[in-house]
């Protein structure tokens, strides 16, 4: 459910995003639909797909859903339940924003910029740590079962956080205190903004150069981050892609300096570096 909210919380696609969308979706199977038009995609592809249909192919080539979900979302529920060999594939566009296809006749390439958000249980059944204690998992099965996603695609992922049950009084609550989307897109719409004007492009697109240069942490935060590594063993991809996290945390703060709080939050966000949930 929270996945499937993401798109309202987007900016609004520029007029370049929205043409690359549709041509994209003009070429597959089913066409381009006029109502699409400027409107972020969702694409939530079964986890019984086949690597043909999840990242491109076929002997005219043709996008996949990787590339359908260019500019915007792309939903894997159960993520450990995929075909690991075409999980693997995916961490190139995750890097790269675009995909190769390479067949004996010809060779085609893809854009595929997406918004990755995957879900995935703790275990196979799904109820570990759970306070009703159904969970019956061996730790063997649990192990192959978390096994399944590598520790370099674990690595491309900016964000892992554990979502606990709702207690059921707050699904009943009538006068809860959320947001609605709108509001939330606001201030999306504004951290957004305020990244285009430093970095010409927003927080996920830096490379090293524009890290170095708008991610300057002070003395707290950098010995946090360091501390962190270490202890956590992160490679030096974990290492950037905190910061960038961290610097759009600020964003969303208004706020031109990375502070140790923010830091601090990043990795907050690393919960499957810090080792899996255990029973
Ligand atoms: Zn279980």
């Amino acid at each position: 459910m929270l996945a499937t909210r993401l798109p309202g919380i987007l900016p609004a696609m520029t007029e370049k995003e929205a043409l690359e969308s549709a041509a994209i979706q003009s070429i597959s199977f089913k066409g381009f639909k006029l109502k699409n038009w400027q409107q972020r995609i969702f694409r939530a592809p079964h986890h019984t797909a086949s690597g043909v249909a999840l990242v491109g192919g076929g002997s005219q080539p043709q996008p996949g859903e990787i590339s359908l979900a260019h500019n915007g979302v792309l939903f894997l529920d159960e993520l450990p339940e995929f075909d690991r060999r075409v999980l693997e594939v995916l961490r190139e566009p995750l890097e790269s924003g675009r995909i190769v296809i390479s067949r004996a006749t010809r060779q085609a390439e893809f854009p595929a910029r997406f918004q990755m958000i995957a879900a995935m249980n703790p275990c196979p059944c799904g109820y570990l740590s759970h306070p009703n204690g159904r969970c019956h998992c061996s730790s063997d099965q649990i192990q192959r079962y978390r096994s399944r996603i590598s520790g370099p695609l674990l690595d491309r992922i900016d964000m892992h956080i554990e979502v606990p049950p709702v207690p059921l009084k707050d699904i009943q609550s009538t006068t809860s205190k959320e947001e609605s989307s709108d509001t939330v897109r606001e201030r999306v719409v504004k951290a957004h903004q305020r990244q285009l004007q430093r970095n010409k492009h927003s927080n996920a697109l830096m490379n090293t150069q524009d890290i170095k240069l708008f991610c300057q942490l002070d003395k707290s935060g950098a010995l946090l981050l360091e501390q962190a590594v270490s202890r956590l063993g992160l490679s030096a991809r974990s290492h950037n892609r905190i910061l960038k996290v961290a610097r759009t945390i600020a964003d969303l703060n208004d706020e031109d300096n990375i502070s140790m709080n923010h830091i601090s939050e990043a990795i907050g966000y690393r919960r499957l570096d810090r080792g899996y949930p255990s029973s």
